[in-house]
């Protein structure tokens, strides 16, 4: 079930120093995403295993402070709890991310105690909108649900969009956050056309930082906290 592994991240999780572990399997199809070769190509990508990541995070649990289970999407994976429940039996605290479809296993993870920390993306409003950042219909009601049940949960979380230039405009993202509120964290992350699953999208330019900030600026009254991932200098090029 885990198919890649970044074995020290500083990134993942704010303020933390956690494994990243990658699952194969997805129900979304964003043409923004760049883990797509684990999707498309589970082979180049063979299962590790429990036994090696285990020796690992053993082997590095004085710096550790957890694990962070991304994808693909987590929640499509059988063994997920089972792999959930290790780690935590480890001392490690576990941070799950999720593209919401899927609110009853959610629910499930975070009744048994094994979720200290949810990411969820909230890649467009409500609506039929959503289609879009997904790559297909998703089911909008379910996403919702999880929505909802994140911020009443009492787990930490967080919500974040990445802004890609060809399918949100600025007021897709601000409806977000107005949604959100002001007990919720945001983050608002940058594109990248590097690798991305629609190959089109590698020839889109990110919003530049003044376009992003502008954004960043209109949301921030909306929400809790308001974070900013990725934003860097747009060159001609590209990032
Ligand atoms: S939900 Fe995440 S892993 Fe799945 S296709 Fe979208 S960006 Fe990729």
């Amino acid at each position: 079930m885990i198919h890649a592994i970044t074995e020290t991240s500083f990134l993942d999780w704010d303020g933390q120093v956690v494994t990243v572990l990658y699952t194969a399997k997805c129900n979304f199809r964003c043409p923004f995403c760049h883990n797509w070769p684990l999707m498309e190509d589970p082979e180049k990508h063979p299962e590790m295993k429990w036994a090696e990541i285990k020796k690992f995070l053993k082997k590095h649990d004085d710096f550790l402070d957890g694990v962070c289970i991304t994808g693909g999407e987590p929640t499509m994976e059988f063994g997920l709890e089972a792999l959930m429940q290790e780690i935590k039996n480890m001392g490690l605290k576990v941070k799950l991310d999720t593209n919401g479809t899927r609110p009853d296993i959610l629910k499930d993870l975070v009744k048994k105690g094994l979720v200290d920390y949810i990411a969820m993306d909230f890649k467009m409003p409500l609506d039929e909108r959503y289609s879009k950042p997904a790559g297909l219909e998703p089911d909008v009601k379910k996403i919702t649900e999880s929505v909802e049940f994140i911020i009443n949960s009492g787990i930490d979380h967080e919500f974040r969009t990445t802004i890609v230039p060809t399918i949100h405009a600025k007021d897709d993202i601000v409806e977000i956050a107005k949604y959100l509120g002001n007990k919720e964290k945001y983050a608002l992350q940058q594109f990248n056309p590097e690798n991305t699953w629609d190959i089109e999208l590698r020839d889109v330019k990110p919003l530049s930082q003044e376009e992003f900030m502008e954004i960043a600026d209109a949301c921030e009254k909306h929400v809790g906290k308001l974070v900013i991932r990725g934003l860097k200098e747009v060159t001609e090029q590209g990032i």
